[in-house]
């Protein structure tokens, strides 16, 4: 039986999550996974990450819990940083924003904590994770828990799931921004070959 609290946990897209949700699973853990992401643009592009995250969930019999896809709040919070680099003050609204709510929904329904898997990736900061979510977690009085995703074996168990499962895997963050700037990324770098 695991020693951890009744966790939700905010996923941004199956291959971020899998091996998170994966060792939860085989730890016993009591949790659900919530996909929270009105940043993903376009909704296309939202439709297949939602869709791939519940197909890894419905394959693991775990809980999958999707909110409302409401990207006019996101746009509103985050444009006056459109020009911020990925890493910048946009992400650190864009990570507040999102597990906010999901602190939030935990604690209308019964979860003791929220975790997320927002800095599993070597593109992100995992400090600015960290701290937005103690300040999401200090508004909304819902305990933040950190869950390993990098170390002790998990970015090779994820990219060997990634593998396995064949997991949609995009080649940008989600916002519109972050997808314009991969976009001129691969142009600069085909240009320089
Ligand atoms: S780059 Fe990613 S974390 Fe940053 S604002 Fe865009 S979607 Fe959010």
């Amino acid at each position: 039986m695991s020693e951890m609290p009744k966790i939700l946990l905010l996923s941004c897209c199956a291959p971020c999550a899998c091996a998170v949700i994966k060792k939860l699973h085989d730890d016993g853990v009591d949790f659900a996974v919530a996909f929270y992401n009105p940043n993903i643009h376009p909704e296309a592009e939202y439709i297949k990450r939602r869709d791939e995250q519940k197909r890894l969930c419905e394959q693991w019999n775990i809980q999958f819990v999707e909110f409302e896809y409401n990207p006019d709040v996101w746009f509103k919070q985050t444009l006056p940083y459109k020009d911020e680099p990925e890493r910048g003050k946009r992400c650190d609204i864009c990570f507040e924003l999102r597990l906010k709510r999901v602190m939030q929904y935990a604690k209308e329904n019964g979860f003791e904590a929220v975790a997320s898997v927002l800095g599993v990736s070597r593109w992100k900061n995992l400090a600015q994770v960290n701290a937005a979510a103690a300040r999401a977690s200090a508004q909304v009085g819902v305990p933040y828990v950190e869950i390993e995703g990098r170390k002790h074996g998990m970015q090779e168990a994820r990219l060997a799931l990634i593998k396995e499962l064949q997991l949609y895997n995009q080649d940008y963050c989600g916002c519109v921004y972050s997808e314009q700037q991969a976009r001129l990324r691969k142009a600069q770098q085909a240009e320089n070959k």
